[in-house]
């Protein structure tokens, strides 16, 4: 504890805080604090700090504290152990009783408690920060929670202290002066003036008292004007209902809004869920239609494959077996019409005969030119013979010619060859060069033998004897 200061009001009539006598200490509340209470308010007067909760009207228990017309009022009155300078000792005190009561008395007189029978109205008050006057403080502040709360009021309860430091009345002691001064008064009223408190420590005289509650008067109608302005800001604000139906219609246009998504991802999921099916069918039968595609693709790539190797072999063979080919066709032609013309000779010589021999006039003759011309003939056919044999010999000569064409032939096929610089290709055409070569000389024997068939029919002696015997 400090020490006693020489002056607690100075010569210019400022206290220790700069405070004048008829002026209160600077007060702070807080409405709804505490958020399980049915009302609360944290007051900060000067340097003490308060916290008050309001609960009820509720059922009294024990039943025997009920009132069958009324509702009871509790006021707990608690200071804090860290609260004051020296350690307070917790729990229920003489003084915090005695606190409890005056202060539970202060409110009887306002709070309507004849609508709430058997119930009960409980007042908490914790002093946290204690720097005197903390019973006209917690008053105070339990008139703003009680009104928080709900509870029907006649009207708002304000409290403040005189006192007589170094013999002058002052309002709202501070904690040197509640120690130091000659007398503490703490004093409870209503809005309208009537007192519900008062309490006396020390010696006064009856004008200090009148004057004293003179400024009593004046301290509690500001700390009413502050409560009123605390209430009034809280309850007469049009901003908290309105939030709070705002959020509830929030709240429902959001479960609206979360309902509409969810039916339509429902139906989203519904439509996919479809879709994945469509897409499976099509899926299969996609498959299956690339199965036969595929089926259709390899017999056309089959196809495609022989077309190649055909041209392919179109390729390679159209430098040389086609030569081959038109050479073995044009002997053909050159051995069939030949073959023809023989033939047509013979059949003008036999019809010539055939005329000789019909007329019966000139049979003698016929048969004496017989004569003859079997000699003729004989010697003709000698004649032709050696002419024939002449002939194949020329033929022979022919094949030499028709050797060196082929050969010509070959220097092309080469020359053909190694103008597409395939020399691979080369030893092939040479292969069939000479197949070509022995091709023509069999060409050349089959043209011989061709050759020989006429002639042997036609002047054969032996056979020109049986068609004579024919004739015959
Ligand atoms: N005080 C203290 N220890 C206690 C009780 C009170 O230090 O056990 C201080 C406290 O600061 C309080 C002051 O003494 O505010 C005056 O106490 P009083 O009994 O007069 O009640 P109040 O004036 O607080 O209503």
């Amino acid at each position: 504890m400090s020490d006693k200061p020489e002056k607690l009001i100075a010569d210019d009539g400022l206290r220790l805080d700069g405070r004048r006598a008829d002026e209160i200490r600077p007060m702070k509340i807080e409405i709804g604090v505490l958020s399980r209470a049915d009302g609360s308010c944290y007051l900060e007067w000067g340097r003490n700090k308060i916290l008050v909760g309001v609960f009820g009207p509720r059922e009294a228990h024990p039943r025997r504290t009920q009132r069958p017309d009324t509702a009871v009022i509790r006021y707990r009155y608690n200071m804090a152990s860290f609260s004051v300078e020296d350690r307070a000792r917790p729990g229920p005190s003489r003084r915090s009783i005695e606190i409890s009561k005056v202060s539970r008395e202060a409110f009887e007189p306002v709070i309507m408690t004849e609508l709430f029978p058997k119930t009960a109205i409980d007042i908490f008050v914790e002093v946290l920060q204690a720097d005197a006057g903390t019973r006209t403080a917690a008053i105070n502040a339990s008139s703003i929670a009680l009104a928080d709360a709900g509870i029907p009021m006649k009207g708002l309860i304000t409290s403040c202290a005189f006192g007589k430091v170094d013999g002058q009345i002052v309002l709202d002691l501070n904690k040197e002066e509640d120690n130091y001064g000659d007398a503490d008064f703490p004093v409870a009223m209503t809005q309208d003036g009537e007192i519900t408190l008062l309490q006396m420590d020390g010696h006064l005289t009856p004008e200090e008292i009148k004057k004293g509650l003179e400024l009593v008067k004046k301290g509690c109608k500001e700390i009413l004007e502050i409560q009123q302005a605390v209430l009034r800001k809280k309850f007469e604000t049009p901003v908290e209902e309105p939030e709070g139906e705002a959020a509830e219609t929030a709240e429902a246009e959001n479960k609206a809004v979360e309902a509409e998504a969810s039916i339509e991802s429902s139906s989203k999921t519904v439509v996919v869920e479809e879709l994945i099916e469509e897409a499976e069918e099509f899926k299969e039968e996609i498959s299956e239609e690339t199965v036969l595609a595929e089926v259709c693709s390899a017999e056309e790539i089959s196809d495609v494959e022989e077309l190649k190797e055909i041209i392919e072999e179109a390729e390679t063979r159209s430098g040389e077996d086609i030569l081959e080919e038109v050479i073995e066709a044009e002997v053909e032609e050159e051995a069939e019409e030949e073959a023809f013309e023989d033939e047509a000779e013979f059949e003008a010589s036999f019809e010539a005969s055939f005329e000789e021999v019909s007329e019966p006039e000139e049979v003698e003759e016929l048969e004496a030119e017989e004569t003859v011309s079997g000699r003729e003939e004989t010697e003709f056919e000698s004649e032709d013979f050696t002419e024939e044999e002449s002939q194949l010999e020329d033929e022979g000569g022919s094949e030499e010619i028709t050797s060196e064409e082929a050969f010509e032939s070959d220097l092309e096929i080469e020359s053909e060859a190694k103008s597409r610089k395939e020399l691979s290709a080369e030893e092939t055409v040479e292969e069939k060069a000479e197949e070509t070569g022995e091709k023509a000389e069999e060409a050349g024997e089959a043209e011989e033998e061709k050759s020989e068939g006429p002639w042997k029919v036609v002047k054969d002696p032996s056979e020109a004897g049986s068609r004579g015997e024919n004739n015959e």
